[in-house]
């Protein structure tokens, strides 16, 4: 018999956490038949409902049920983390505990596993539901993401996979603190299945994520990626000093040629604010890269466990 790993990370989802066992559930035939053993771990990111309470039910009813319960809130991608060291599964899956990830497409993916591939990846291809501004500013950044990134970054993709044990572990191996997952995946490779579905509304309760939330995680994704801004920093340094040069230039032959009565202080006044700007602009790129850097040095835990079941 394999195991199957399901991984759920949980932040508030009280109403969620019994619902989505039962859906799992209707699956249960299909587990059978593939000779599937089930482990099922939510993993508690600091909920401050009756999450852990829900859990500890349904732990009660079926010993299959784990929690790993974090001392705060650490973020998704740490529960993500959590999940994948105390998993101990052939087979490994990770979906949302909001259903938006459906449970119905595990015999689908499951198959692709069963061809050879390594891991079954999905993405929407409609992002339904969501404000319209947001869906802009989402493609942009993929757009942008995988102009910038050597690491494919695929616009839509959700962190709902499926994959084997050798997968797993490559993620594993990947202990840095700054954890941009829909990166990591596509960093460590292997052969990948993509499957579309339409996007499905959360179930109960709301995203945990708002405009400028999303806007960081970009930036965190950015830096953790790519070192692009790294080098349009240094670009906009050649640029700007090659300007300064032809304006020198100008400069002395315009004195030399007409004599030079002062003036120009409002076209002076410009150019020197906007340089400023573009040296502020560039020291915060750098800045940004130092203090992801900083957080890599202290190697501080990527997540503390205050209970397990
Ligand atoms: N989540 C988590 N920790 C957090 C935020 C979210 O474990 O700090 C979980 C959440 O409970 C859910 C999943 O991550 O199961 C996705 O979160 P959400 O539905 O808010 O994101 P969206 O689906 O809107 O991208
Ligand atoms: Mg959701």
């Amino acid at each position: 018999m394999a195991l199957l790993s399901v991984i759920v990370p949980c932040y508030n989802e009280e109403e969620n956490v019994a619902y989505f066992y039962q859906e799992l559930m209707k699956n249960a035939s299909f587990f059978q038949e593939k000779n599937l053993e089930l482990e099922i771990l939510y993993v508690d990111d600091g909920s401050k409902d009756k999450t852990v309470e829900e859990v500890c039910a349904l732990h009660e009813k079926d010993e299959r049920v784990h929690l790993i319960s974090f001392s705060r809130n650490f973020g998704k991608e740490a529960g993500i983390y959590a999940g994948f060291q105390k998993s101990k599964g052939d087979y490994v899956v990770m979906m949302d505990a909001d259903l938006q990830d459906p449970p119905s497409l595990l015999p689908e993916m499951f198959s692709y596993l069963e061809e050879g591939y390594d891991s079954v990846a999905t993405r929407r291809v409609t992002r339904k539901g969501e404000p319209p501004i947001r869906s802009f500013f989402a493609r942009m950044f993929y757009k942008l993401m995988n102009k910038i990134s050597k690491t494919e970054i695929v616009d839509g993709a959700r962190d709902y996979r499926l994959m084997k044990r050798p997968v797993v572990d490559a993620i594993l191996s990947m202990t840095e603190y700054n954890r941009f997952t829909k990166g990591i995946f596509g960093w460590v490779g292997f052969e990948t299945k993509w499957i579309e579905f339409e996007n499905v509304e959360r179930l109960h309760g709301e995203t945990k994520w708002n405009f400028w939330k999303l806007f960081l995680y970009s930036i965190e994704g950015i830096t953790a990626f790519s070192t692009a801004p790294l080098a349009f920093a240094a670009l906009m340094g050649v640029v700007f000093c090659f300007l300064a040069f032809i304006l020198i230039i100008v400069i002395i032959v315009k004195t030399l040629v007409w004599g030079d009565p002062v003036g120009g202080w409002p076209s002076m006044i410009c150019i020197l604010s906007l340089v400023s700007g573009v040296q502020l602009f560039c020291l915060g790129i750098v800045g940004q890269y130092l203090s992801k850097t900083y957080m890599e040095v202290k190697k501080r835990p990527i997540y503390l466990v205050k209970e397990e079941l």
